[in-house]
């Protein structure tokens, strides 16, 4: 459709800096259409049923690909020999159905109708993109260089995690692509937080915006379960559903307060109810923990260099492949 617009977002480098907000990455969205009023059944109504533990099944299954550039790079045999690509990307599929739309109307289900997995030499971690020509249609490009950069004992966990956090978004709403970057980068990351794919690195951090993104936004979402009841997420995806993303009545409208409030107590909370914050800077004086992060899988390591290029030059370096991109979304 002529109207939509395509958002790229980046997975993050376990060594990015704390201090610095994440650069955005690639990562397409569903449909991204102007809002319209349709027939769809309400979702988060009352009525809809309890919860279970079942898997959540969308309206369309989604055809699932493979696609390696190049099967001698050792980032391709290491995901060869550790992964096995059909179960762990269903998985994924399942994974983020299950976080994102249990218990909801198969209509909330965005129509992701296939997903394509690419494994190829580029610079950066990760990112997903939709084809222009329909939006239905996601990539999901992976780096043999990341692959190759982590270390063997995590590459395992850091792959699915990965796959995880690209794999919400190809299904998860965004408010017709108004929403915060760092929200969506943030659900993404809770998501690869509940499906137990944390890296050790991470920590809950308070020196930033609640949507400075990634595992900093992502922990902020899991205390709002805390706070607001386990489905929050939940409904603040579906609030992003069918209109465009307007932040008081998402957030008023789930949480009954705007989101800078909840900030300020999720940041009194880190610092002094549940005393992490103390606990973590004591431990990490002790250890001499620089912000790195005492577990950061590319300690001693040489660091991967920032990709700073557009989703487009990303894609157009990907050489066989067309990747229709669009201009970045900087709303
Ligand atoms: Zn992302």
């Amino acid at each position: 459709m002529s109207s939509s617009t395509t958002i790229y977002y980046q997975t993050m480098s376990p060594t990015a800096s704390s201090s610095t907000p994440p650069p955005p990455q690639s990562s397409a969205l569903p449909p991204t259409s102007e809002p319209h009023h349709s027939n769809i059944p309400e979702c988060a109504d009352s009525n809809r049923p309890s919860p279970d533990t079942s898997k959540v099944i969308p309206f369309r299954k989604p055809l699932i690909r493979l696609v390696l550039r190049d099967l001698s790079s050792s980032g391709s045999r290491a995901f060869l020999r550790l992964v096995h690509a059909s179960v762990a990307l269903q998985d994924a599929v399942d994974t983020v159905l299950k976080l994102l739309y249990n218990g909801l109307h198969v209509s909330c289900i965005p129509p992701t109708r296939s997903v394509t997995l690419v494994i190829r030499d580029m610079e950066g971690v990760a990112y997903t993109t939709g084809l222009d020509i329909d939006q239905d249609h996601k990539e999901i490009h992976l780096s043999t260089n990341y692959i190759e950069f982590i270390p063997e004992s995590r590459q395992k966990e850091e792959i699915m995690g990965v796959l995880v956090h690209e794999m919400v978004h190809c299904w998860q709403h965004s408010g017709f692509g108004k929403a915060p970057q760092g929200l969506i980068e943030g659900v993404a990351d809770w998501v690869r937080l509940k499906a137990g794919y944390a890296p050790p690195h991470w920590k809950r951090h308070i020196d930033c915006d609640w949507d400075a993104g990634y595992e900093r936004t992502g922990y902020f979402l899991e205390w709002l379960e805390k706070e607001h009841g386990v489905d929050i997420v939940q409904r603040l995806n579906e609030a992003m559903r069918d209109c465009k993303y307007d932040a008081d009545k998402v957030w008023r409208g789930c949480c009954g307060q705007g989101v800078d409030v909840m900030w300020e107590k999720y940041k009194r909370y880190v610092e002094d109810d549940c005393g992490e914050g103390k606990k973590e800077k004591a431990v990490e004086e002790k250890a001499g923990i620089t912000e790195a992060g005492p577990s950061s899988p590319t300690e001693d390591r040489p660091k991967p260099q920032e990709d700073l290029r557009t989703a487009r030059e990303k894609a157009r370096r990907g050489g066989n492949m067309h990747v229709p991109v669009r201009p970045k979304f900087d709303g």
